[in-house]
């Protein structure tokens, strides 16, 4: 199973971190070890000091794909949730600088949360898509997907262009403004529209 992921998916975001906004989808990977398992605690490694929560648009791949072009993502993914991309935000800095591969402060070890799965449906598709991400109860992060640079069809072309898909593969669309971040103890709480898809807890 591979998890890829978008970066600088909405303008507001890639401001935040004074990045360019880009002009093609940034591409990254996450290793399959890099999936927390459900109900699983997440433990902030001890390799960062600042650990950022990005919360994001999940979509679940259900067909083998490459070299897709005006697709209807329906043909390729049958599920979407919220799940939150872990960045060790200090670390991926000093790679950026350094024009160094970003896993380090990414892939690592249960980096990735995701929440129940819901079905994808056409009437799913034809609205922008809210979602929010919750810090101690409080709203931190909230989008929709017609705040995303690139659509979900043109980020399923994006990354078939390189690698092919497979059903089970995961596809992080990348996060809203609003990041920040992560300490012990702290709990998250993933909501698409109305409906919580995760609770995770950060242990002390
Ligand atoms: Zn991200």
């Amino acid at each position: 199973m591979s998890i890829f992921c978008i970066g600088r998916n909405y303008v507001a975001h890639a401001h935040e971190l004074g990045n360019e906004v880009p002009t093609s989808p940034v591409i990254f990977m996450k290793p399959s070890a890099a999936l927390l398992a459900p109900g699983k605690n997440f433990t902030i490694p001890s390799f960062t000091n600042d650990l950022h929560y990005e919360g994001e648009l999940v979509l679940r791949v259900i067909k083998q794909g490459k070299n897709l072009k005006g697709i209807d993502v329906l043909d390729y993914c049958d599920a979407i949730t919220v799940g939150i991309d872990f960045t060790a935000r200090d670390l991926q800095s000093k790679l950026k600088e350094k024009g160094l591969p970003w896993e380090k402060a990414k892939a690592f070890d249960d980096a990735a949360i995701i929440g129940n799965w819901v079905p994808l449906s056409a009437s799913i598709l034809t609205k922008p898509i809210h979602f929010s991400l919750h810090k101690n109860g409080s709203i931190v992060q909230d989008g929709d997907s017609s705040l995303m640079i690139f659509p979900l069809a043109t980020i399923l072309e994006s990354i078939t262009e390189y690698f092919t898909i497979y059903p089970g593969d995961l596809i992080y669309t990348g996060t809203p403004v609003g990041v920040g971040p992560t300490l012990k103890g702290d709990v998250f709480e993933g909501y698409l529209e109305a409906n919580q898809v995760f609770s995770v807890k950060v242990n002390p």
